[in-house]
């Protein structure tokens, strides 16, 4: 089952929605999600809602996937606006860096430095203002930053809450996965020594376009992972070479760290950033940068630098 947050030209406020193939059901206004109570308002009212509004909704979409026409209250999906899943973060998105071994090895030949995997996941984040919509540009001004880089990643959202999260019990707390685009400015992460302002920029999260429930999923240590700038495929991996998976990535995460309902971990990028080409390839005015998941489909951003 597919999850969207969109809106309409009428009306630029998000809406939760399910994807049916080429339409989109507005949640809200078909009242699926009302039988008790209200209905939820965003995908974060639904995550957080719990396992019994989640079971409804797939099983009331899987009748309305199943009738036609489609019913009022959906949208042909070229009608409407895709926002990203979760518009607005209650906390930063959870970052992995390094957590592909052929990444950690390009970016230690940039650096100049020892490569070595690390023996414990590398943390940092992102705030909720990184976040941008598919199909929203990558804008950046050059008095700020003049090498901004791509960084494919499986996008992880937390649904069930806790800390302490065994590595054998860790994916029942995952609710869906989506894909990020985690967007650097390299200037800014070697000049201030930390990666956080580097990583931090407005905009410079990406995240879409569906988010895909657990279970349609499936594995995710057995994804194609890849992205291309302006057509030419720059990334192509597997999630099978994550250096620490999903289920350990939340292991590690979670010790004496509470997770809640609607977190997202980013969990790190595979080999081909520009940072690690020779020369090293930033992107452009006008470059058009798709990221893609096998299962989820293509996030896809235009840069845009700011005139002055
Ligand atoms: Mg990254």
């Amino acid at each position: 089952m597919r999850y969207v947050t969109f809106s309409l030209a009428s009306d630029p406020r998000p809406r939760a929605g399910i994807l049916l193939a080429d339409h989109v059901l507005d949640i809200r206004a078909s009242s699926l999600g009302s039988q008790e109570g209200l209905p939820p308002e965003s995908l974060l009212d639904i995550i957080r809602s719990g396992p019994p509004l989640w079971n409804r909704l797939a099983s009331l979409s899987k009748q309305i996937g199943a009738s036609t026409p489609p019913p009022a209250a959906t949208h042909r999906l070229g009608d409407v606006r895709l926002q990203a899943p979760i518009p607005r973060p209650l906390k930063n998105v959870f970052c992995l860096g390094l957590n592909y071994v052929s990444h950690m090895e390009e970016t230690s030949r940039a650096r100049g430095r020892e490569s070595k995997i690390p023996e414990v996941p590398v943390f940092f984040s992102k705030p909720p203002t990184t976040i941008a919509a598919p199909e929203d540009p990558i804008r950046f001004d050059p008095a700020v930053t003049n090498e901004v880089d791509y960084e494919v990643e499986l996008g992880v959202v937390i649904g069930i809450g806790g800390g302490d999260i065994a590595r054998e019990h860790a994916l029942r707390h995952v609710f869906r996965y989506t894909v990020t685009n985690d967007v650097s400015a390299r200037d800014l992460q070697t000049r201030h020594l930390q990666w956080f302002k580097g990583k931090s920029l407005d905009g410079f999260c990406p995240m879409g376009p569906a988010i895909v429930t657990a279970d349609e999923f499936g594995d995710p240590q057995d994804k194609r992972i890849s992205l291309r700038v302006n057509g030419n495929t720059k990334q192509d991996a597997n999630t099978a070479s994550m250096i620490f998976p999903v289920a350990a990535i939340i292991d590690f995460l979670s010790r004496g760290m509470t997770l809640e309902p609607g977190d997202i971990i980013s969990t790190g990028t595979p080999e081909g950033v520009g940072l690690g080409r020779v020369p090293p390839e930033y992107l452009k005015d006008g470059d058009l940068v798709e990221a893609e998941i096998e299962g989820i489909g293509v996030l896809r951003n235009r840069v845009e630098v700011l005139k002055r």
